[in-house]
């Protein structure tokens, strides 16, 4: 429905829209434990990881979160030659290296992390994650690497719990309204840029601190969303960052509001490259 709306309202036109290939076991292993990859490619997991993984477990899932993790390894290198490449997809930062959860197979984003720092494409990376729910597996992954500094902005009282510890959690009250969020986030970002100086943002723009999300306990308007973007686009824009988005959760009582936020950051990112573009030709 993104792709569609995309190119129906010529926010990005065909030749903008690359189609993956999924990821390889390769890239997958590098994230992920061997246990898990082979639990999940042969369909062995027990009742519990089903249970814990809150989707229901197929094939066609497994090729789906391969695909992801494909499309946000893309996402990253457009980014890096570019500017910015974003999965209209992915963002699956529940999943851990030996097991997944909250509806998280595959964490793809850190798959693209350690597949370009494998290709040596970049040193530090900054994650910025914005979905109602805390990045317990991007935090739980990077625990200890020096060059990815993990940041999270969710409300405290929803899950994940326990939470392990980002290199900077903001846990926020219930009913969290626009104004107060998008005073944290600048914070967080400043506080961020002032301990880490990264190459690359990644970006993981949830949908679901909308206040008639049916999962998030947040109060964000959809204009609250987009400034929230528009922010993000703009710290990475002042430093010169190539940023890499992927989309993560959205469950809005009507699935064309989900739709709406995550194509308002495409048209975000897309207006603060245009003014990278226009300030270096002036
Ligand atoms: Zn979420």
């Amino acid at each position: 429905m993104v792709r569609d709306f995309l190119l129906a309202e010529h926010i990005a036109e065909p030749a903008d829209i690359l189609a993956p290939e999924p990821a390889t076991d390769e890239d997958i292993l590098r994230v992920h434990t061997r246990e898990w990859v082979d639990k999940v490619q042969h369909g062995k997991l027990s009742a519990s990881e089903r249970m814990l993984l809150e989707i229901p477990y197929s094939q066609a899932a497994v090729r789906g979160f391969w695909l992801a993790a494909g499309g946000s390894i893309l996402a990253a290198q457009c980014a890096l030659k570019d500017g910015f490449g974003i999965n209209i997809g992915g963002g699956f930062h529940h999943a851990f290296p030996g097991h997944g959860e909250g509806f998280c197979m595959i964490h793809d984003v850190a798959v693209a992390i350690r597949r370009l720092q494998a290709d040596a494409a970049m040193r530090k990376a900054l994650v910025v994650d914005t979905d109602v729910h805390q990045g317990n597996g991007t935090a739980a992954i990077f625990a200890g690497d020096a060059g990815v500094f993990t940041v999270s902005l969710h409300q405290e009282n929803n899950y994940p719990e326990p939470k392990p510890p980002s290199d900077l959690d903001v846990n926020l009250d219930d009913g969290t309204g626009d104004e107060e969020y998008l005073d944290l986030l600048s914070k967080a970002l400043a506080d961020s840029f002032g301990r880490f100086a990264p190459e690359i943002l990644f970006y993981i723009g949830g949908a679901d601190p909308y206040r008639e999300d049916q999962l998030g306990g947040l109060w964000l308007s959809m204009r609250g969303l987009q400034e929230r973007d528009a922010l993000v686009f703009a710290e990475a824009r002042r430093r010169g960052l190539a940023v890499a988005v992927a989309f993560a959760g959205g469950y809005a009582r009507k699935v064309e509001d989900t739709v709406r936020i995550h194509v308002n950051t495409v048209i975000a990112a897309r207006e603060a490259a245009a003014a990278r573009v226009s300030r270096a030709n002036p």
